[in-house]
């Protein structure tokens, strides 16, 4: 590996730590156990890794919806991280009991 690839890719690593940390101190669980809401109001954990769209950097709210197959309605849907803070007790249990374990 050249030293100008190694830099690229520190770069690229560098960034999404700080997407990761943005979004932690932001209130979201960001991760392996990410809470997100789809657009029939479900609530579900999923998967949630950043980076997936930095691209997109500059439409925050845009950048955190995904398309994604629903467990709870059993459809596709766009779905967007919820804030733990921001969640009830149904959305805690819906939750807790449906996880989609798919890599995204
Ligand atoms: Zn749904």
């Amino acid at each position: 590996m050249t030293p100008r690839r190694r830099s690229v890719l520190l770069a690229g690593l560098a960034l999404l730590s700080v997407e990761t940390i943005v979004m932690r101190r932001r209130g979201f669980a960001i991760g392996t156990h990410t809470v997100v809401r789809c657009r029939r109001g479900h609530v579900f954990t999923t998967i949630w890794l950043p980076g997936a769209s930095l691209k997109a950097l500059r439409f925050e709210p845009i950048r955190w919806m995904r398309l994604q197959h629903c467990p709870v309605g059993r459809h596709w849907t766009l779905v967007v991280p919820v804030r733990e803070a921001d969640l009830t007790d149904m959305d805690r249990q819906s939750a807790s009991e449906h996880h989609d374990l798919r890599i995204p």
